[in-house]
Formats: C-alpha cells, structure tokens, sequence
C-alpha cells in the first residue's frame, strides 16, 4: 500500500463571524495539507440548527477564499449526514456501548448533592437499568470506571485524563439528535482523517473522543475498514493537535464581545490578505530561523512544522498586524497599490460626490499615501481634499489649531504671500522652502506653522505629507482655499456656521 497522504480537517461551526482563532487554525491545517501533499478538507459541523445561519457558512467560505485557503474537498455539511450518524447510533446502541437515560439535570444534582458528591457529572444512575430507547430518553456512553485516557498530542505530549472524571456523557439528544462528539468522530473516520489540528479549546473533549473512536474502532468503523478491539491501539486513529488560545492584551481569552476577532472586519478594513496570513503565522509559530517575521506563504508551506508549535497562549496583538499590514503595503509595486485601493474609492461611502474623483490625481497621491496608511480604508479620508470643492472641516482641528492658535491668521496670511509667487515653480520642494521661511517669520518650528496651512486645504490636522499634497492640489485650488479659511478665521466663524 501506498504510504499514506495527510488529510486534515477545518470543521467550523457556522454560529457568528469567522473567528481570527478558526482563522489560525484553517491555516495550520492548510499548511500541512500543502507541505505534504495532502487533502484539506472543509466539514461545516452545522448540527445546531438554531445557533447556524446560512450567511455564517458563507462567511466561512468567503472569508477561507479571501485567505488563499480554498478546500480541496468540501464542504461536507453535517446536517446533510444525519442518516450516517443515526447509522453510527444503532451500530453503538446494538454493540451495548450506549444506554438509554431518561434523568432529568435537575434529579442528577439532587441525587449527587444527597451523595454529597460536589462535582457535577451523571451518577451512572441508568447505566444497568436495561431502558428502552426512545420515549425521549438520551443516549449515553458508557465510559471506563478507571484508568486513563491518555491524548497523544503532538504539541503537549501525553496528555493524561483519568476516567474517573470522566461521566457517562450524552452521545444523543433525548430528541434522537447527535450531539458533538458523535458526528464529529462519525465525520473524522468516513472522511478518513489522519491529523486532527484545533483549538485548545477541544482537548478537554478529545478523551471523549478518543472513547468514541475506538467504540466505533471496535465494530468495525475504521478509516482503513480493519477491526479493531476496544481498548486496544485503534488502526487509523488520527494524529492531534491543540493548538494554543489566543489571548488579547490583559492575557485573557478573546472575547466575541469585547475583542476584534471578526476576519470579516479586517477584511473591510483594508488589511491585506497576505499580510493577516502571515501575522496568523505568528500565532503559536515562528519559522525555525526565528528572527524572520516577514514571509510568504510559500515559505511558511516550506518551513512550517506542526510539531514546532507553541504550547503557551499566543497575543493576538492588533496593532503588531496593523504594523505588519503597513509594511505589506509599503513592499507593493505602486501599480497594486492603486489597485488594492479601488474598492475604497468607489461606492457609495465615499466622502466626494459623484464624478469628483479624478484618476491622475490619484495616481499622483498615492506614491505618498502609500508610505502612510496602515490599512487601505485610511486612503478616502487622505485624499478626499483633492475631490471636494472644498474641504470639509474637522471641528475639532478648527477648535484647537485654527480658533485657538492666535498665529494661525498670520500664518494663514504669510503662506498666501509666499506661495502667490511660487505659481510657475508649484513643486512640493519649493513649496517646503517657502513653508519654512513662512515658519520663521511666525517664529515657529515647521511641523507646528504647517498645522493652519493643513486644516485650511485638508480640513483636518492630519493628513498626507503636506507640501506633496498641496503640489497635487495645485496652487489656485491651495491659494483659494487659504484665502477663504483665513477669511472664515478672521470673522470669527466656524466652519460648521
Ligand atoms: N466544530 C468545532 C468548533 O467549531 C470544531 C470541531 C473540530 O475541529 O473537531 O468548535
Ligand atoms: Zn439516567
């Protein structure tokens, strides 16, 4: 026989926005699916009928594209499978390894709480009751009275559960529905999975798992059709791996409420797919020559091994993959940069009025823009000066460096005399110079006299290098815009007046 080829497994569930965590973990499997060779396979576990929503599996599947990480087989869709798993469910249930169990939650912690029991967790109360199927019973699995299970884990080690901790745990819903454990082991061994890479978050199901699997094993359900015996070493059982949590800054688990970890927001912000990709890398992993944070794709596909992986909680740090987005961007030929940009410049969410963008203008701003933004949504709000009449003022720079600089008007004056003889030398070099002799004579530090001159044409006290966006401007539409700012100032007004 042919050894056998990777198949790994990115099993999301379709509850909400496509996680940066399930991000890291569809890579990881990816990365070994391409390093070897093998199959990487999607399975969308959309059991739950009432937490799923047909818009998350799309999420899923467009947010998988936008990475680069497309499946080679799939989506396999759980809920199309229930007849398989009703198959697995009587196979068990014939096989004696599952029993009927008719308590309610609530007599369990009374019957435990007159035990004086403490911990939570079935009492076996059924286990040798003989109980029929059905009347809406569930369906448990009888586990181990002793001994461990122990989780082979490529990241961790062994990992050792005692069965003891270990309850008889629900395989079915009373409603007949399977649970978790059931479809997803079901799914692992007819797909023919032999490394199964996920959160941290699953070890401690993976014992439970790892039961179920050689419950199956023992009658006849193995990835290779061999029969195995219950307790003995399963043939076919996949390879695990836990990957690492990820934690924000206070080190605490990411939180759906209070952290952004919606792939889709990055996305519609402008960070570039290559750039999340490589910052996903870094989540739990370094290459092995370590000082390299930069790489490709291709290059992680060659330097990535599952076995390098972190077992402590990786920071997923906002602003390090801000940064990184901004050197992504920064690395791009001028040409694409345009391009990637397109999308933040048409629409109906643009600052300037239809028709009021111009091409060449923009073409000529973005070398500048290009060493500036971090994420491609900051591009309308730097160069929208250049396609509106004129600009929209922000109030709070008019407040503090406009109104409340008594220089301001000065400045305002002598940069309308400085820059009125400069008309046939309109370069952002000679506009510099003329700026710093106009510093000067207001007795101030360039960055600070620049202040006025910026919200006066841009509206706003930050914004693209000056003198090259006032040379893309031109000087009739800068002289113009100065002349009405200082008059607005000089009144007295405010801009929202
Ligand atoms: N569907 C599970 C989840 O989204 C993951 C299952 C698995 O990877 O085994 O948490
Ligand atoms: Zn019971």
């Amino acid at each position: 026989m042919p050894p056998l080829l990777p198949r790994v497994r990115f099993a999301p569930s379709p509850t909400g926005y496509f996680h940066v965590g399930s991000a890291r973990t569809a890579l990881f499997n990816w990365l070994v699916a391409r390093q070897t060779g093998g199959t990487f396979v999607l399975r969308i576990e959309d059991t739950d009928a009432e937490r799923n929503r047909e818009e998350w599996v799309d999420g899923i599947l467009t947010a998988l594209h936008w990475l680069g990480m497309d499946a080679d087989e799939g989506p396999y869709r759980q809920s199309l499978r229930m007849d398989r798993y009703h198959e697995a469910i009587d196979a068990l249930w014939d096989a004696g390894l599952l029993f009927a169990c008719g308590c309610t939650h609530d007599e369990v912690t009374a019957r435990n709480k007159e035990a004086g029991i403490l911990t939570p967790g079935y009492d076996g109360h059924c286990r040798t009751l003989a109980l029929p199927r059905g009347e809406g019973r569930a369906l448990r699995f009888r586990t181990p009275d002793e001994g461990v299970t122990i989780v082979p884990d490529v990241i961790r080690g062994d990992v050792e559960f005692p069965c003891t901790a270990m309850d008889d745990f629900v395989a079915v819903k009373g409603s007949g529905a399977p649970l978790f454990v059931l479809a997803n082991v079901v799914d692992d061994i007819d797909m023919a999975i032999t490394h199964i890479i996920r959160g941290e978050d699953l070890l401690p199901t993976t014992p439970r798992c790892i039961l179920m699997w050689e419950a199956l094993a023992s009658i006849g359900w193995t990835t290779d059709g061999t029969v195995g015996e219950l307790g003995a070493p399963t043939p076919g059982m996949p390879v695990f791996a836990h990957l690492p949590m990820l934690v924000n800054e206070a080190r605490k688990k990411l939180s759906k409420r209070k952290d952004p970890v919606a792939v889709e927001s990055y996305r519609d912000e402008g960070y570039l797919a290559e750039a999340f990709v490589n910052y996903l890398g870094l989540l739990g992993w370094s290459p092995p020559n370590d000082e390299a944070e930069v790489f490709s794709a291709a290059q992680m596909i060659e330097w990535f091994a599952l076995d390098d992986v972190n077992n402590s909680p990786a920071f997923f740090d906002v602003a390090k993959l801000r940064h990184m987005n901004g050197e992504y961007i920064r690395a791009m030929h001028t040409a694409d940069f345009i391009d990637a940009c397109r999308p933040w410049l048409t629409g109906d969410s643009v600052p300037w009025p239809e028709g009021g963008f111009d091409e060449e203008v923009f073409v000529a701003m973005a070398p500048v823009l290009q060493e500036r933004v971090a994420v491609l949504s900051e591009v309308p709000a730097m160069v929208d000066f250049l396609f509106l009449d004129t600009p929209e003022f922000d109030p709070e720079s008019w407040a503090k460096a406009m109104a409340g600089d008594e220089a301001a008007g000065a400045i305002l004056d002598a940069a309308i005399g400085a820059y009125g003889s400069l008309a046939n030398d309109w370069t952002s070099a000679s506009l510099h110079a003329a700026t710093l002799a106009v510093a000067e004579g207001a007795g101030r530090k360039l960055g600070k006299a620049q202040a006025p001159i910026r919200i006066a044409v841009t509206g706003r006290r930050v914004g693209p290098p000056l003198f090259e966006a006032l040379e893309v401007l031109g000087s009739e539409r800068t002289l113009g815009r100065l002349r009405s700012a200082a008059a607005l100032l000089a009144a007295g007004g405010t801009p929202s007046e």
